[in-house]
């Protein structure tokens, strides 16, 4: 696995992907800007390595150029963080990439115009990736939000750096994060899954039920395992067609020794609203009218000293409706019990959109061992999937 340790960047243009996928408001103000944060220990390695920097990435779902989502929006924060000046070059190909990539020193930064202007990045388009192979000389892919698209710039372009492509710090450390999960000698190893439906982590389960010793199951999937049980789940959300597929997992765990918990209380609520009445209620009679939203006292206890005794944790999905304060409990108690195992020494990976929202808002990001930056990527990952930007640097 080449990283930014095997290349001496002295004189040389490293042509990063980042992702710099960030959120802007009305005003085109970052408003959350962790993705670049989380690209700064690359770019600054390579400059300090006496390198120049020409950054690339994509910034939402344009239909062709559009100004709203011209990256130009983004360069005044890029610079605060960088604590550099950063250039902008208003188009990512032709003249105008070309001359300012080639204008620039060594020590310097530039920041290259939405790729995804051009429909090509999406399709994957040869031609384009050579265009921007042209750039630079070595080829840094620190994008883990997109690892899992075989893009011009996420993929295809390695082919043009058949000896001088490597991974950044973000991505390199990704890889390795994730790796402690799925080749994970630190046993016991519990995997935590919650969210809305079981039908977006199916994959998941199957791929991880051989390297993980508990699975707890939560959040608004549990019903789906519960109703196929044959429990009374009242107005709770289920998947009805994927009952089946429910009790193969419990099944399948059996056979492979996987300690399954699912949940055997709940709080109930007779809407689905933070000021809705709520009772606590077993987990399989929920009365009708009533739906369970968050995970119960007695469920939390008896998950608590699996988290506790477990060496390496994975969590993905919240509890229960955590963005309601009535019904993040759950959530937040589980986020303390991994905080207290991980200061204790385990290794705790917390991924997926909104798990990594919860324990944003909640203040444990600190108290994880790691928090992936890349949804969609983690999930392929653990999945069992090889995601072509990983790929493409490997080969
Ligand atoms: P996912 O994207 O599948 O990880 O699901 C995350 C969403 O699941 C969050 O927005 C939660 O509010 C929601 N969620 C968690 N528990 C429940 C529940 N018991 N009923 C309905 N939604 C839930």
């Amino acid at each position: 696995m080449k990283t930014l340790q095997d290349f001496n960047f002295k004189d040389k243009k490293a042509l990063i992907r980042v992702d710099f996928n960030v959120p802007l408001d009305a005003d085109f103000n970052v408003t959350d800007a962790t993705r670049i944060q989380a690209a700064k220990p690359t770019i600054d390695a390579i400059l300090a390595d006496g390198g120049s920097v020409i950054l690339m990435s994509h910034l939402g779902r344009p239909k062709g150029k559009e100004d709203k989502y011209s990256l130009q929006h983004i360069v005044q924060k890029t610079a605060e963080i960088l604590g550099k000046e950063v250039k902008f070059a208003a188009d990512c190909r032709g003249k105008i990439a070309e001359e300012a990539a080639q204008n620039l020193k060594s020590g310097e930064i530039l920041l290259l115009e939405n790729l995804r202007f051009y429909a090509e990045e999406e399709g994957g388009d040869k031609g384009f990736a050579q265009e921007l192979a042209s750039l630079g000389d070595i080829y840094v892919n620190d994008a883990f939000g997109t690892a899992h698209r075989a893009h011009a710039s996420t993929a295809i372009i390695a082919e043009y750096f058949p000896e001088s492509k490597c991974f950044g710090k973000l991505l390199a450390t990704e890889i390795e994060s994730l790796n402690k999960v799925l080749k994970a000698s630190k046993k016991p190893v519990t995997a935590v899954l919650g969210g809305s439906k079981v039908s977006s982590k199916i994959t998941v389960i199957e791929n991880i039920l051989d390297k993980i010793d508990h699975l707890i199951i939560g959040g608004g999937m549990t019903f789906t395992f519960i109703k196929a049980q044959g429990g009374k789940i009242g107005n709770s959300i289920c998947e009805d067609d994927k009952q089946e597929m429910a009790l193969d997992i419990l099944r399948i765990a059996k056979e492979k020794g996987v300690q399954v918990h699912l949940p055997v209380d709940v709080v109930a609520a007779n809407a689905f609203s933070n000021d809705a009445d709520t009772k606590i209620v077993a987990i399989n009679e929920i009365p009708d009218g009533w739906q369970g939203l968050d995970a119960g006292p007695k469920s939390l206890e008896e998950i608590k000293p699996v988290i506790l005794s477990s060496k390496t944790i994975l969590w993905n999905g919240p509890l229960g409706v955590f963005e309601m304060d009535t019904f993040s409990k759950g959530t937040i108690e589980l986020g303390k019990y991994i905080s207290e195992a991980t200061q204790n020494g385990a290794f705790s990976l917390v991924g997926g959109g909104d798990s990594v929202a919860a324990v944003k808002q909640f203040n444990l990001e600190d108290e994880m061992s790691y928090v992936s930056t890349g949804g969609g990527a983690m999930l392929e990952m653990l999945e069992g999937k090889i995601l072509p930007g990983i790929d493409a640097i490997l080969k």
